[in-house]
């Protein structure tokens, strides 16, 4: 195992419900240092460029849609295996598959409003700290 940092985002339908507490709350009883932190109203722009991976696939656009219509919460994660780690606490991304006790079988009730967001292996996971945080935002 190695010690990694990973891109977190809690969604616009996730501090909508009130659930930044709760979300947060999962990620350091799991041990998961939280190394920086912020509040912000993604554009449609911004969203498309930190979704571009996925431009090809039909949910794009509803999906860059629902991602910036409100604030969402970034995080960088930091833990030995962080990367698996969150993605284990977050569930499969469609909520009817997660896993029990996962914040999106928990929580989630539509495949693209699935509260949380978090990187899928160490290359995606610099790109997207980077997206949302600089030197000086980290801990
Ligand atoms: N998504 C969707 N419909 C789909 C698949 C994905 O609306 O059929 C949305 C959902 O919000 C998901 C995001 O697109 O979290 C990114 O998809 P990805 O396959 O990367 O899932 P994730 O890594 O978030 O589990
Ligand atoms: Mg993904």
């Amino acid at each position: 195992m190695a010690m990694e940092q990973t891109l977190s985002m809690i969604k616009p339908d996730g501090v909508k419900r009130g659930l930044i507490g709760e979300v947060i709350g999962r990620f350091e009883k799991q041990g998961l240092k939280i190394k920086a932190m912020k509040m912000l109203h993604l554009t449609l722009n911004q969203a498309r460029a930190f979704y571009a991976v996925h431009k090809e696939r039909p949910f794009y656009d509803s999906l860059t849609g629902f991602m910036s219509s409100g604030p969402i919460v970034a995080l960088i994660l930091e833990g030995e295996n962080a990367i698996q780690v969150n993605r284990d606490l977050m569930g499969a991304t469609d909520y009817r598959q997660a896993a029990p006790g996962t914040i999106r079988a928990d929580f989630a009730k539509d495949i693209e409003a699935n509260i949380v967001h978090g990187s899928d292996a160490p290359e995606t996971a610099r790109t997207e700290i980077a997206f949302f945080f600089n030197a000086l935002e980290k801990v």
